[in-house]
């Protein structure tokens, strides 16, 4: 490719945003280079939804939809009037990929696998005429005048028409997305909103969750209290080897993080949020009564959710644990039902950026015309997926943005 070529458009980032939009322009008949720093696509494309790829969230309705995107729902009906979820469902299953919707409307290639997403929007992009450069870093703009004319690249300029920013965020940048974008659109001009690690893990102080890493739990009720406001979440958990995780762990890290502002959080779990206690209490006692000669310690595998016996045995008292069932008292059951309503721990954190699923942080809407997604700032320049500043929960939002913006910008580059 000769330095010299002018191209239509120029997509900086080869994620799935970036991907989107460059297909998209190329079908329009631009002539489209899209520029890669990794030797690969679609490296944190590969890694979503632990490996599967929670591609979109199925709810049509885009009225339904836009307001998991809190303060952004307003910005985005122009937006998605043009590409929303019928479409993207099309988008894909025209490609060859087909999709299958799983509980709270997840949604993920029948193949269960992120590498076949990321294959077919490779392939996208080489059917639509797209110049691929991976292993390409761009390292800033020729410009002047609030325009680009060229990115400057490990491998020379490139001059172009047009520019897609794709670069992403801040969040795991050892998938690439080192956050130089967002630096390079302050230069320009725009506003650029600090990344704020928002659905991310949790730190716990207690040493007993280390051994459940991996353990799921779900549903549960989850209360974390803190010194002015309690929180109460219910659906699933995830234990890790450094606290927890799991859907509702990453729905809440952002209301939690108010909480840890006046330090370490309270929390208890509930890991029958469906069973009053004296219910609980009740069910114990009928397997105590039927299991009357067992040891204490084999019997809690039937009472507890399934993983947790050994972790619960160890909060049970010295004396109950070395009891058989016959010999524990109304107390010691009591106390057992309690903790499975009330089973204790500390958070003291979050994971920050790096664990970050996504980061909201980049370029406030205001600063985009959200019919075309192009920047109010520079001349020439689009924004795409995680570069704009936009807050949503996981579940499929986010990529669905990328589909979304993506297509809106190659359309209108
Ligand atoms: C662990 C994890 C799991 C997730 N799971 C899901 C999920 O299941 N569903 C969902 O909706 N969302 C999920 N997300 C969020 C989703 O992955 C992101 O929102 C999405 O990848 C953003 O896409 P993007 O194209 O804007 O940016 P990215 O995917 O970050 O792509 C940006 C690309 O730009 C390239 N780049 C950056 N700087 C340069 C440069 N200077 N020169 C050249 N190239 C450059 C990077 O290498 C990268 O490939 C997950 C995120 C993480 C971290």
């Amino acid at each position: 490719m000769s330095s010299n070529s002018i191209y239509d458009v120029i997509v900086i980032g080869g994620g799935p945003a970036g991907m989107m939009a460059a297909g998209t322009a190329a079908k329009h008949g631009k002539r489209v280079l899209l520029v890669e720093k990794n030797k690969v696509f679609g490296k944190k494309l590969s890694i979503t939804g632990g490996g599967r790829c929670n591609i979109l969230n199925y709810e049509p309705n885009t009225r339904q939809l836009l307001p998991y995107y809190g303060e952004s729902e307003q910005f985005l009906y122009s937006t998605f009037s043009q590409f929303a979820v019928e479409k993207t469902w099309d988008f894909f299953h025209g490609l060859d990929l087909s999709l299958v919707v799983e509980a709270r409307r997840r949604t993920f290639p029948v193949s269960q696998k992120a590498a076949d997403v990321v294959n077919t929007l490779v392939k996208f992009c080489k059917d639509s005429g797209v110049d691929m450069m991976p292993d390409t870093s761009v390292e800033g703009f020729v410009s002047n005048d609030n325009e680009i004319s060229a990115v400057k690249t490990s491998r020379g300029n490139f001059a172009s028409k047009w520019f897609i920013l794709a670069t992403g965020g801040s969040s795991h940048p050892e998938t690439g997305s080192t956050g130089e974008g967002l630096r390079w659109l302050k230069s320009l001009g725009h506003t650029v909103k600090q990344a704020n690690p928002n659905i991310v893990p949790l730190v716990a102080k207690d040493d007993w969750v280390k051994a459940l890493s991996g353990t799921k739990l779900e549903p549960v009720k989850i209360i974390f209290l803190g010194k002015k406001t309690k929180l109460i979440k219910k659906g699933g958990i995830l234990f890790t080897h450094f606290g927890l995780s799991g859907p509702t762990i990453l729905n809440s890290a952002k209301e939690v993080k108010e909480l840890l502002k006046d330090g370490e959080v309270s929390t208890a779990i509930d890991c029958f949020p469906d069973k009053e206690i004296g219910e609980l209490r009740q069910d114990i006692l009928d397997i105590f009564t039927a299991n009357k000669n067992k040891d204490v310690k084999n019997i809690l595998k039937t009472v507890v959710p399934p993983g947790m016996s050994k972790t619960i045995y160890g909060f049970l008292p010295l004396e109950m644990q070395i009891k058989k069932v016959h010999s524990t008292t109304q107390k010691e059951r009591y106390l057992l039902a309690d903790l499975l309503k009330n089973l204790p721990l500390t958070i003291t954190g979050t994971k920050g950026l790096d664990w970050a699923v996504v980061s909201d942080g980049g370029v406030p809407l205001t600063e985009v015309d959200t019919r075309t997604m192009r920047s109010k700032v520079v001349k020439n320049l689009s924004l795409v997926g995680d570069t704009l500043h936009i807050s949503r929960p996981s579940g499929g939002y986010s990529l669905q943005l990328c589909w979304t913006t993506g297509f809106v910008a190659g359309n209108n580059a």
